[in-house]
């Protein structure tokens, strides 16, 4: 039997456990209710961001988060894990079925541990790396050199075309052949067009490098059947869950089980490369797994296998070529020339101000983008001379061709007019009404 205190203090830290952050946090509880609203009323044209939807909030924000699960399913450092055992077998099941990949690893923080793992299972120290460099869309994990991927590795930067500014595999065989990289990042974060895993395959196999697809941006899209799906030419496919994906904040890594140059560069090791992978994020980088994000990953999945994703990925990139012909229409100059996929870029390099004074002018007007280098930026990457943009997110809001032609308009009245506040004002307004006829998942539909 319980006294009286103790029930007293149980009822107490139930009704403390039941009570809304409103009133345990009214600091944060504003900031919450400050960026919903500022969600609801602007246009998140940022192409890695995106609305998860209410379900995996809810995942998110569940008591998973309390759970330690070091190690893997079936074989963990803590007792109490038979049903998060589950639940990431679950998000692993559902990842290799979605991808049709052979082996799959859900605990990744976010997108750049994923790939600090990637190095981890298949490189040594020194080791030489092709990527694309930032300029030409890269990302800062691809051997850029204020990263890790750049100070630990050897970088072999591979070059655009000059005129189509797009990958051009013949000079990428060439320094291949040359360079003999072991391990060749197919990828990017600001690259507008279709990725060619097949000609990336047949030159990583001339070269006996890896290849590893970073996915991260394009996920969603190779969920949805709208860009070629890698795994099948990859050696390792890495990955964010929160880009076109609309998952939580995390990572995940697919691979193939066996290691095809096993014998060539890992003679002495006793693993496979699926274990490899296993290991390089536990316990080589990272602790317990995120148990709550693994189950929001989970959610995710299952919604991304739908049929109306797939609608959501081909209205996603029908948005983006509506929008990049919109721009095109009023005299805009796009990186390649248009876009195949989600995303866009803006090439300002014959316009009088910077990318970032354009996207700081365009936030003021309610349209959040961000700066991004053009390939040959003459402009600081402080500042750099284009703004990328991207459709996941007014996609999710249930956006469509005829949208993207008014905001297509309400960047134009802004970079035209950039320094007037009157535009400003008035386009923040015209956004804001565009936006209220719009649903945002996990915000206004809840
Ligand atoms: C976003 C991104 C990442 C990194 O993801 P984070 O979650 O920000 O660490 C890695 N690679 C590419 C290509 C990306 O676009």
């Amino acid at each position: 039997m319980m006294d009286n205190s103790a029930e007293r203090a149980i009822a107490q830290s139930n009704s403390y456990v039941r009570s809304s952050l409103a009133s345990v946090d009214s600091c944060v509880h504003e900031l919450l209710l400050r960026q919903e609203r500022q969600e609801r009323t602007t246009l998140k044209l940022i192409a890695s961001e995106n609305f998860a939807s209410s379900a995996v909030l809810e995942a998110t924000g569940s008591i998973f988060t309390n759970k330690y699960a070091e190690g893997y399913p079936g074989a963990r450092y803590y007792a109490g894990n038979e049903i998060v055992d589950e639940l990431e077998n679950l998000a692993i099941e559902r990842l290799k079925r979605l991808f049709g990949s052979e082996h799959a690893n859900v605990q990744p923080y976010s997108g750049s541990p994923a790939n600090q793992a990637v190095y981890r299972a298949l490189l040594k120290p020194r080791d030489k790396v092709m990527g694309l460099p930032i300029p030409e869309g890269g990302h800062l994990t691809h051997g850029w050199d204020i990263n890790f991927s750049g100070t630990d590795y050897r970088r072999v930067p591979y070059g655009l075309h000059e005129k189509t500014q797009q990958i051009d595999h013949d000079l990428l065989r060439d320094t291949a052949k040359r360079e003999r990289p072991r391990l060749i990042w197919i990828g990017g974060t600001a690259y507008p067009r279709v990725f060619d895993y097949e000609v990336m395959a047949e030159i990583a196999l001339e070269a006996n490098a890896y290849l590893v697809a970073d996915i991260a941006h394009i996920s969603g899209l190779i969920a949805a059947g709208v860009h070629p799906n890698p795994v099948r030419h990859c050696d390792v496919v890495s990955s964010t869950s929160h880009k076109s994906i609309r998952g939580p904040r995390g990572g995940f890594i697919l691979s193939r089980n066996e290691d095809r140059y096993q014998a060539l560069y890992h003679p002495k090791s006793k693993y496979n490369l699926a274990r490899r992978i296993d290991r390089a994020v536990f316990p080589h980088l990272q602790g317990g797994p995120h148990m709550n994000v693994i189950a929001a990953l989970a959610v995710a999945l299952q919604e991304a296998a739908t049929p109306a994703f797939r609608v959501y990925g081909q209205q996603t990139v029908k948005n983006a070529k509506a929008l990049a012909q919109a721009l095109l229409e009023r005299g805009y100059d796009l990186v390649t020339g248009g876009t195949d996929n989600h995303m866009l870029i803006l090439d300002m390099r014959d316009r009088p101000l910077s990318g970032k004074a354009y996207a700081e002018r365009l936030s003021k007007a309610g349209i959040i983008t961000n700066f991004n280098m053009v390939p040959g930026d003459p402009r600081d990457p402080a500042v750099t001379s284009g703004i990328r943009l991207g459709s996941p997110a007014v996609t999710s809001m249930g956006m469509r061709e005829g949208e993207m032609v008014q905001i297509a308009a309400f960047i134009d009245l802004v970079c035209r007019q950039p320094n007037d506040p009157d535009v400003h004002a008035s386009v923040r307004k015209d956004v804001a009404n565009l936006c209220a006829a719009f649903e945002v998942p996990g915000i206004t539909d809840r």
